[in-house]
Formats: C-alpha cells, sequence, structure tokens
C-alpha cells in the first residue's frame, strides 16, 4: 500500500503536511493551479483567505508579529502577469 502525500497546510505553523516546508510547496501550488485553471479569481479569493488565516496564527506563534512577504508566499504565483495584485510596489528580495 502506497501512501500518497497529501500537500495541505498544518495549522498553525503553516508548513506542508506532505512536504514539510513552507505552504503552498509545488505540489501543492500544481495542484491549486489545475483545481482552479477555468477560474482564477476564485484561486485568488481563496488564497487570500488562507493568506489572512496564516498571518493571524504565525503571529501567535511569534509573539504577535506577522512573518514578512505572506503575500508573496501566498499569493504572487498565482497571479497571472501583468496584473498587479498589490498597491505597493515589490521589493526584490536581498539575502
Ligand atoms: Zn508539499
Amino acid at each position: 500500500m502506497t501512501r500518497s502525500r497529501v500537500h495541505l497546510p498544518s495549522r498553525p505553523t503553516w508548513r506542508c503536511q506532505g512536504c514539510g516546508i513552507a505552504w503552498p510547496c509545488s505540489a501543492a501550488k500544481l495542484r491549486l493551479l489545475g483545481e482552479y485553471r477555468e477560474n482564477r479569481p476564485a484561486l485568488l479569493v481563496y488564497l487570500a483567505t488562507l493568506q489572512a488565516e496564516a498571518a493571524e496564527q504565525l503571529a501567535e506563534l511569534d509573539c504577535g508579529t506577522p512573518p514578512d512577504r505572506l503575500a508573496e508566499r501566498f499569493l504572487h504565483w498565482a497571479t497571472p502577469r501583468g496584473q498587479p495584485y498589490l498597491s505597493g510596489p515589490v521589493e526584490p528580495e536581498v539575502r
């Protein structure tokens, strides 16, 4: 019997139940893109909802400070090119 990995977020840590990295992982993204292929706006609404939930729960874990770049993590990858989803500029990652 093969155990299939379920790429869903664990709460309140928001790591993938399947691969343990920060959710959404690539597998989760692929699945979501497939599921919402015909309805990208619905996907963005769904992701925005999850992002709000994650911000709250992650902030609780970290003394009230929500982590940076949640919008990038949850929404950026699903946003069609040329359609800005944020009012401000997205800062490039400098590390
Ligand atoms: Zn995963």
